[in-house]
């Protein structure tokens, strides 16, 4: 094929879309019953606002994202959906409405990342902020949702991974006693946390690296040097958390790739062999500074977002099912060209009462109709042959248990629902 799609990108066929609708479907309804509304927001947003959400000196914005343009008018996709939904919130005024807002927004983000099983280079978040609030319960809360919506969907085996990162109060003290402890092993460690060190030095405790991972997991832990605020507030998400049955691990060393995270942060992650190296189905976490830095006011907020692709892989892994969904679609037979007209009003009439209705344009025979009537997964085919076409009936046969009957057209929809 001379044209090929870009690497990192999937199409998503017909065949698939069944379980993209499902998981879409019991997204939103588990949202829903939470009390958050629908938003979709552009693709693409002005690079500064990403720049200055998720940090200059994050993988994400330094190599991930795709940029056009110059100055004032340069564009990057969307590598994430927060920074937008928030920018969006204060552009229409949202907060001066109702400060306290719940909102959701499921889409496409996209990343130049080295694509491998579980990564790509264009991936689907379900995105969930709820912004307006400081309260600990939305906490716990955000959490216990984002469990139940994998229960649901049949991915029971998930941990779910929950840390305090501090705020800018505690942080800074926390970050010199890391700097400390981690200073004499320098040496020993990998090139990149070496250029973490000064850059961004919580992410140190993030490395995959054997050699780094053995030196942090005798470092200081920021949980012991949470402030007046942060400490009672990730104490309180905890016993939450675990007053209402949540698959929870307390992880200190958990820190996550963006730097607008205050206090609460989490990992959720499929507990499934199958999805490797690429196991974090979700993640999320506080942002009490992000409104106020993004031009509003000095408001709490906290959100989640999920990979489509991962939780797909995930639910195929425990077999989950995806509801097949019982349609009553009828398909129309025809037994030859002299019938298509009146084939075509069936149809027609059937889609008009709410009915899905197909027939054949290919001008195929009556046995590969039947094939193809089969195939599609009808319960229904309504054969016409010359004395149909006469007295302006189908002979309706159910294709479940094999009954057969004729029927006028006037009552064909009303036969067919029953
Ligand atoms: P993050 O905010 O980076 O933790 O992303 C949230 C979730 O999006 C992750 O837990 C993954 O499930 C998913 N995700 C992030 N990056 C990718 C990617 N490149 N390909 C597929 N899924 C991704």
């Amino acid at each position: 094929m001379p044209y090929k799609r870009p690497q990192g990108t999937s199409d998503i066929l017909p065949e698939e879309i069944k379980k993209w609708r499902f998981l879409e479907e019991q997204a939103r309804e588990v949202f829903d019953r939470y009390g958050y509304d629908e938003i979709r927001l552009p693709l693409f947003e002005h690079t500064n606002l990403f720049a200055r959400s998720i940090g200059e000196a994050t993988d994400i914005v330094e190599k991930e994202m795709y940029t056009f343009g110059e100055g004032k008018n340069q564009v990057s996709f969307r590598p994430e959906i927060t920074a937008g939904l928030v920018r969006a919130y204060l552009e229409n005024n949202m907060h001066k409405q109702r400060a306290f807002r719940k909102l959701f927004s499921i889409g496409p983000a996209f990343r130049h990342e080295r694509p491998q099983k579980g990564r790509s280079r264009q991936f689907h978040q379900l995105d969930v902020e709820a912004l307006g609030t400081i309260d600990p319960h939305l906490d716990a809360e955000i959490i216990i949702m984002a469990h139940q919506f994998f229960k649901k969907v049949g991915v029971e085996n998930h941990e779910i991974i929950v840390n305090s990162t501090g705020c800018p109060g505690c942080r800074p003290a926390y970050r010199e006693v890391l700097k400390k402890a981690l200073s004499p092993h320098l040496a020993k460690m990998c090139e990149n946390c070496q250029n973490r060190y000064e850059r961004n030095v919580f992410r140190i405790l993030d490395c995959k690296k054997d050699a780094c991972k053995k030196i942090t997991a005798e470092t200081p832990v920021i949980t012991e040097h949470l402030c007046s605020s942060c400490g009672p507030h990730h104490d309180k998400v905890i016993e939450l958390l675990g007053k209402y049955n949540v698959p929870f691990k307390s992880d200190a060393r958990l820190v996550r790739g963006l730097d607008y995270y205050t206090k609460t942060v989490f990992e959720i992650i499929s507990t499934s062999d199958g999805l490797g190296s690429q196991n974090a189905i979700g993640g999320g976490g506080r942002y009490d500074g992000l409104i106020h830095e993004l031009g509003g006011p000095e408001l709490g907020a906290i959100g989640f977002a999920l990979g489509v692709e991962r939780i797909l892989l995930a639910m195929g892994e425990e077999n989950a099912a995806t509801a097949d969904q019982e349609i009553n679609m009828v398909y129309v037979v025809t037994r030859g060209d002299e019938e298509k007209d009146f084939a075509f009003e069936v149809i027609e009439g059937l889609r008009n009462a709410g009915i899905k209705a197909e027939m054949n344009y290919e001008g195929k025979s009556m046995k590969a109709q039947m094939k193809a009537a089969n195939k599609s997964g009808a319960r229904f085919t309504a054969v016409i042959g010359p004395s149909e076409l006469e007295n302006r009936s189908v002979n309706l046969k159910n294709m479940e248990t094999g009954e057969e009957k004729k029927v006028e057209l006037e009552i064909l929809a009303e036969a067919v629902d029953k």
